[in-house]
């Protein structure tokens, strides 16, 4: 059936969007694999299809970030994602701490 729903048409590609960033600071799940850890109180092991939300802090997920770039397994979760049909976004670690870091230089300089 999910083979179904993902079909041929079905592909994946990246978009870039603008979000707060805030908002994904406090809904962020970091994840390496199926495990990952709170973006908000750093608890370990939780797992981005069960754990709708934090049983240390009760953040409530809905960005995903990961520094897989592999197309292949990035395109793993992204199916898992819509198979259980989650209500999650994933974005690309590296481009969410690159745009944090640029808003610490900013920082840095209004003073
Ligand atoms: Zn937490």
């Amino acid at each position: 059936m999910s083979e179904e729903l993902a079909g041929n048409k079905s592909k994946f590609i990246r978009v870039w969007k603008q979000i707060d960033g805030e908002e994904i600071k406090k809904q962020l799940l970091y994840i390496d694999d199926l495990y990952g850890t709170c973006g908000n109180c750093k608890k370990l092991g939780l797992n981005y299809i069960k754990d709708k939300k934090c049983p240390e802090c009760g953040t409530h997920f809905k960005y995903l970030a990961t520094k897989i770039t592999n197309p292949a397994e990035v395109g793993k979760i992204l199916a898992r994602i819509q198979k259980e049909n989650l209500d999650l976004t994933l974005i690309e670690r590296e481009d969410y701490e690159r745009a944090n870091a640029r808003d610490a230089v900013k920082d840095l300089f209004k003073s």
